[in-house]
C-alpha cells in the first residue's frame, strides 16, 4: 500500500514546531522515520503533514556535566554505537545500541523516536529505566521532566500530549564502579527481542536495579533486591528462586515460556555485573 497525501514541512526550530503541532491536531512527528514510514504505508497513520524535525540544532545537542548525560532526540543509534556522543558509564550506551536491529535502520533511528513510540520490545526503552533516565519534553503548556517510568504507560502508549515534542533524555551517570549488564533473547540477529534483562549495579550509588524488557508492557522494575551472593552456593541459586517468583507475581506468570526467557535474561545480565 501507499500513504495517504499528506504535506510535509521541515521546521527549524522547537518553538517553530510546537506551533505547528498546535495548530494542527492532525500532524505527525518524524524523525528518522523507521518505524512511521511502515505505519504510513500501512495507512495505520493518517496523517495531514508530516513534521520532520530532524534538521532542528537543539535536537542533535549533548549536555555532559558531571552527574548526568543529556542526549537531544534525534541522535540516531549509530551516533551513540560509533562514541560520537560521551558514555553514561561502563560504555553502556554503545553497548546496547550496537545491539537495535541492523546497521541500515540505526543511521536513521533516533533515541527519542523510539522512546516516544513506546514498543515494549525496545531496547533504550528498557535500558534507560534502568537507568532512571527522564525525557524532556517541550510542549504549547511549557517544559517539563518526566521520569521514563511514568512516561511510559503501556504498550506503544506514552503521556505525551498532542502538542508536544520529545526534545532530549537526560542520564543519570553511574559511579565510578558502576556497571551495566544487558542480555536479550531474539530470534535471529536484528529482531526485536523476545526478552530483555537489565542490571544496573551502582555500589556508589543506588545499589541494584533490575529491568524485566519487552514484556508486553512498561519495563517490569525490580529495585529493593539485595545483591546476589557470589560463588556457585546454594545461596545464589536461592536467590534466583526468589527472583523467579517475582516475576511470576507480575504479568510474565501467566506463561511459563515467557517466564522462563525472562528470568533467563535476567540471570545474564545479573552474571555479568555480580559473576558467580
Ligand atoms: C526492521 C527494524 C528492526 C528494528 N529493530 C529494533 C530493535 O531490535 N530494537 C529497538 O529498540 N528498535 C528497533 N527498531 C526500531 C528503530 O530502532 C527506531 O528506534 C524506531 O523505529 C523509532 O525511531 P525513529 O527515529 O525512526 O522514529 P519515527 O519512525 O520517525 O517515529 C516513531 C514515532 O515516534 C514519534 N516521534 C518521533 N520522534 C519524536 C519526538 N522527538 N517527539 C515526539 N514524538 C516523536 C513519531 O511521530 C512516531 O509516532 C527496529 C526498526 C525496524 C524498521
Amino acid at each position: 500500500m501507499k500513504p495517504v497525501a499528506f504535506d510535509y514541512i521541515r521546521p527549524s526550530s522547537i518553538a517553530e514546531t510546537i506551533k505547528i503541532l498546535g495548530e494542527n491536531p492532525d500532524a505527525k512527528i518524524i524523525a528518522g522515520g523507521q518505524t512511521l514510514g511502515p505505519m504510513l504505508n500501512l495507512r495505520l497513520a493518517q496523517p495531514t503533514i508530516l513534521v520532520d524535525i530532524t534538521r532542528i540544532p537543539d535536537l542533535v545537542r549533548v549536555d555532559d556535566s558531571d552527574d548526568a548525560l543529556t542526549l537531544g532526540a534525534c541522535i540516531t543509534h549509530a551516533a551513540i554505537e560509533d562514541g560520537r556522543v560521551p558514555d553514561a558509564g561502563d560504555n553502556v550506551l554503545a553497548r546496547v545500541a550496537r545491539g537495535i536491529a541492523y546497521r541500515a535502520v540505526r543511521s536513521r533511528g533516533t533515541i527519542g523516536g523510539s522512546l516516544a513510540h513506546a514498543d515494549p520490545a525496545a531496547d533504550w526503552l528498557s535500558l534507560l529505566t534502568a537507568l532512571r533516565a527522564s525525557v524532556l519534553l517541550h510542549g504549547r503548556g511549557g517544559e517539563r521532566t518526566v521520569p521514563l517510568a511514568a512516561f511510559v504507560s503501556g504498550p506503544m502508549m506514552t503521556n505525551l500530549a498532542a502538542d508536544e515534542l520529545v526534545v532530549g533524555i537526560r542520564i543519570p551517570k553511574l559511579g565510578r564502579n558502576g556497571r551495566v549488564g544487558y542480555s536479550k533473547i531474539c530470534r535471529k540477529v536484528g529482531d526485536f527481542a523476545e526478552a530483555i534483562g537489565v542490571a544496573v549495579y551502582d555500589p556508589e550509588r543506588k545499589g541494584l536495579r533490575l529491568v524485566a524488557g519487552a514484556a508486553g508492557g512498561a519495563p517490569i522494575l525490580i529495585d529493593d533486591l539485595a545483591a546476589p551472593p557470589s560463588g556457585q552456593s546454594g545461596a545464589r541459586s536461592a536467590w534466583f528462586d526468589d527472583l523467579r517468583s517475582r516475576l511470576q507475581s507480575t504479568s510474565l506468570g501467566t506463561d511459563v515460556y515467557e517466564l522462563n526467557t525472562h528470568t533467563a535474561t535476567l540471570r545474564r545480565a545479573l552474571d555479568e555485573v555480580i559473576p558467580a
